[in-house]
């Protein structure tokens, strides 16, 4: 912050400023909150934009656990359904994982993560709890200093500077918590899995009653129900190319294809609401921590879609440092803190581990052969798949990291 920024800055202050309104910041919030310590959320965008966002559908049984220990579960009780099967799809034919069975594994809940974004929000509010929509943090300063604070430009513009004893950034990839961190603290591990993806979401019913994953010389196409009249659908892209490129027509007739529904019954088509492109990249930041900056969620690693980890993940973060900032703060214990780092980065590797895995399970070649060919990485992937449709120990493998977290 510039001398001049600084004496037209507003101060205001608060124990724990959390950035970012999304799983991880609103579990954060009213975690901590609950616990009853002094703590905001700063979020830049509206509240509409925050309640709509559509995004994740899969929640993990530990997630769902989470959630109804803390009293947070009730929407999705009512409105959400249980999940356990996926169906793959191939050249050789199709076989079906009736994983909520297998192994320690369990079924997921499927329940849109705006709605569960909207659950969090309301109920954090009806607490009480103090959040400032419209307010984007620009910086954090001083986090390895005795004066933490986070700049940040109000909806009219004026610069306001938020002291803080600890920050939470739960402000996702692009957020201010990682531009923050200076690059001598900390490392940024990075991995580009070379696909793209066509993300989907479709006015239409789910046409399987199961998560599908059609594996096709064309590329990969998904099916995953997110509530009786909305279905989600990927489609494998050609990098660089534009999301509107295809009309829908061109894109429910190669969804067909790559699906063979020739083959298994017609996809039940309806208008798309939404689309993106997005690349399969995956990174972690180690540590977590920065002095009294702490990361959670897609700030401190983001998961390529493929194996539905992110908002899992998230929720699981905020709880841990919702322990530890509580017992930090209202007792003096700052060993939760110390540990925070360390203990999430064990789930987060083995969620990429997984991720990794499934992104090559789904996927054609990603590298050459000698002469040139994919023949390589074509009888691999084969010999995945057969392995995944026959070997009951694999199965167990595969459910429980799955659903796990
Ligand atoms: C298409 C798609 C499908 C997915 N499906 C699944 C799934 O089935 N299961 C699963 O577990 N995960 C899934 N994910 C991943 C999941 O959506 C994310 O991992 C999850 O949203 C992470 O939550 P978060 O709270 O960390 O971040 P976010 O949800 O990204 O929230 C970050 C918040 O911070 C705000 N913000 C950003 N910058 C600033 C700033 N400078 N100042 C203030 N506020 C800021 C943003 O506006 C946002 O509200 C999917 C993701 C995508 C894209």
């Amino acid at each position: 912050m510039t001398e001049s920024q600084n004496s037209r800055a507003l101060w205001e202050s608060a124990d724990v400023v959390v950035l970012g309104a999304g799983p991880a910041g609103l579990v954060l919030g009213t975690l901590l909150h609950t616990a009853g310590i002094d703590c905001v959320i700063l979020e830049r965008a509206s509240r509409t934009q925050v309640q709509t966002r559509a995004r994740a559908g899969f929640l993990a049984p530990n997630t769902v656990r989470i959630l109804e220990r803390h009293g947070l579960a009730d929407g999705l009780h009512r409105h959400g359904s249980r999940h356990g099967t996926c169906e793959f799809r191939t050249e050789d034919g199709r076989f079906r994982l009736d994983y909520g069975g297998l192994g320690q594994g369990g079924q997921h809940h499927v329940y849109p993560q705006q709605n569960l974004v909207t659950d969090l929000l309301t109920h954090y509010l009806d607490l009480g709890g103090r959040i400032r929509f419209h307010t984007e943090a620009q910086a954090v300063h001083d986090a390895d200093g005795a004066e933490p604070s986070v700049m940040t430009r109000e909806p009219d513009g004026r610069p306001t500077r938020w002291a803080a004893r600890y920050v939470a950034g739960c402000d996702g990839r692009h957020g201010a918590a990682r531009r923050s961190l200076p690059p001598s603290a900390v490392r940024r591990h990075r991995r580009d899995h070379g696909v793209t993806w066509l993300g989907l979401l479709a006015e239409a019913p789910p046409s399987l009653d199961a998560v599908g994953y059609a594996i096709h010389d064309r590329g990969f196409a998904g099916h995953m129900a997110r509530t009786p009249e909305v279905t989600r659908y990927y489609l494998q892209w050609q990098r660089g190319t534009a999301a509107d490129a295809w009309s829908e027509e061109r894109i429910w007739d190669e969804l067909d294809v790559r699906v063979r529904a020739c083959d298994h019954g017609p996809l039940r088509r309806g208008g798309i609401l939404e689309r993106a492109v997005f690349d399969l990249t995956c990174d972690v930041i180690e540590p977590l921590r920065h002095g009294s900056l702490f990361l959670a969620g897609d700030a401190a690693s983001l998961l390529a879609p493929a194996a539905a980890k992110g908002a899992n993940l998230a929720v699981l973060e905020a709880e841990v440092l919702a322990e530890a900032l509580t017992d930090a703060i209202a007792r003096g214990d700052t060993a939760g803190l110390d540990r925070y780092s360390e203990q999430c980065l064990a789930h987060i590797w083995r969620a990429q581990e997984f991720t990794g895995w499934m992104t090559r399970l789904l996927h054609g070649p990603a590298g050459r052969d000698e002469d040139g060919g994919s023949h390589f990485d074509t009888a691999l992937q084969r010999s995945r798949l057969a392995s995944l449709r026959t070997s009951r120990v694999h199965q167990d493998w595969f459910a429980e990291n799955y659903v796990g977290v």
